[in-house]
């Protein structure tokens, strides 16, 4: 019989964290922002836990450079060919820059291609530990996933794993006999279709809540990928236990990101010399690693058999990327000191979160200059 659970799943939009007395510091500057991961195949790294998304848009060098600078962690969306990443990785050795934190994503179509890349990179490029591969799939259920991160598994048994995405727990105990981290968030990204044409999806908070529950268990990680809107999401995944959180969006109108800076022509009520005035507004494309855009621009098209998940978009531009990451350290850092925690790892043991039916005060947002 088809079941209904009836408690209700929250999403970032629900809640808000509660500031309260605790050990509060007087500055930001003294939070610890960068917290140990000893991971469950017996791999250490240092770092705060924000990934950008593994997406050809936002998975790009100059955006994973930019992370890797700033002491996060960054992915390469796997359309980069060995070379192409061989070329970056020596660009980072020159320019300083540590590739300790960076994760090379592969998918499922073609393993053995996949992992001869792997391979290839060690022996060109001295890919080397440490070495972080994410495995990427929209629906890591299908039992083909399984094999692959197994094998995966086999072959780099000194790497640090990530796999996903999959949205409920029961899941993540036999995915952590292989991976180390699991990428939790199906249907909560911005350029995603998945809810409307499958109707499938959890929402974040509460998966965040179980998947981290189970995980921990056994010694495993989590990151949260998909639906961070501001940077008060990230200080919530990481007040709900989520060890890392991946985000697209949110660097997808940057400089940095793919694709040149859009101008598009408005007209506005405003009347000057008896004609409308015009309002220049500037864009980025971003659009979903499942759109049709996506499907005909790396695998030859739309088969048949498939819908988009997936959407194009044009967002707004919002300039350099540094502001953005500074607004993240800057944000999180400051989530501390409202909870007392010392440091981010120790946010999830200071924070006491509320469920909320109003999140923020929109009145003025439109007259956002
Ligand atoms: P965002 O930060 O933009 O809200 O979400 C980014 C995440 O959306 C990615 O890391 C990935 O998990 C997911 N995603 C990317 N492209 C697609 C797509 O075409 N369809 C779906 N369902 N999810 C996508």
């Amino acid at each position: 019989m088809t079941q209904i659970l009836s408690e209700v799943n929250l999403d970032y939009s629900d809640i808000l964290i509660r500031p309260k007395m605790g050990i509060n510091l007087n500055s930001r500057r003294d939070v610890n922002l960068t917290r140990v991961f000893k991971f469950k195949h017996g791999q250490t790294r240092t770092g705060l836990g924000v990934f950008n998304a593994n997406m050809a848009t936002v998975g790009n060098f100059v955006i994973a450079k930019k992370l890797l600078a700033r002491g996060m962690f960054a992915t390469l969306h796997k359309h980069y060919g060995v070379d192409e990443i061989g070329a970056f990785l020596e660009s980072c050795r020159a320019d300083n820059v540590s590739c300790d934190n960076l994760f090379v994503t592969i998918g499922l179509k073609n393993a053995d291609l996949e992992i001869q890349k792997l391979k290839d990179l060690e022996s060109k490029y001295k890919w080397g530990a440490p070495r972080n591969i994410c495995i990427d799939a929209p629906n890591f259920y299908i039992p083909n996933a399984l094999d692959v991160l197994a094998r995966v598994r086999y072959e780099f048994p000194d790497s640090v794993i990530m796999a996903g995405n999959i949205a409920s727990g029961d899941i993540c105990l036999k995915l952590l006999d292989y991976a180390d981290i699991i990428k939790c968030g199906i249907g909560s990204g911005s350029a995603c279709l998945t809810r409307r044409q499958t109707g499938c999806g959890t929402p974040m908070v509460s998966l965040i809540l179980e998947c981290a529950d189970i995980a921990h268990s056994v010694n495993g990680h989590i990151c949260a990928d998909g639906g961070i809107v501001d940077v008060g999401d990230i200080c919530k995944a990481f007040c709900l236990n989520a060890d890392f959180v991946m985000a697209g969006g949110m660097f997808a109108g940057t400089d940095e990101a793919a694709g040149d800076i859009i101008e598009k022509h408005f007209e506005t009520n405003e009347i000057i010399d008896g004609a409308r005035a015009v309002q220049t507004k500037y864009f980025k494309a971003y659009y979903g690693m499942s759109s049709e855009y996506a499907n005909n621009k790396f695998a030859g098209g739309m088969a048949d058999y498939k819908t988009s998940e997936g959407r194009e978009l044009l967002i707004p531009y919002t300039g350099p990327i540094d502001k953005i990451l500074q607004d993240i350290t800057g944000g999180i850092a400051s989530c501390c000191t409202y909870v007392g925690a010392t440091s981010v790892k120790h946010l999830s043991k200071c924070a006491t979160i509320i469920q909320v039916h109003n999140q923020l005060n929109r009145v003025f947002e439109k007259y956002s200059v």
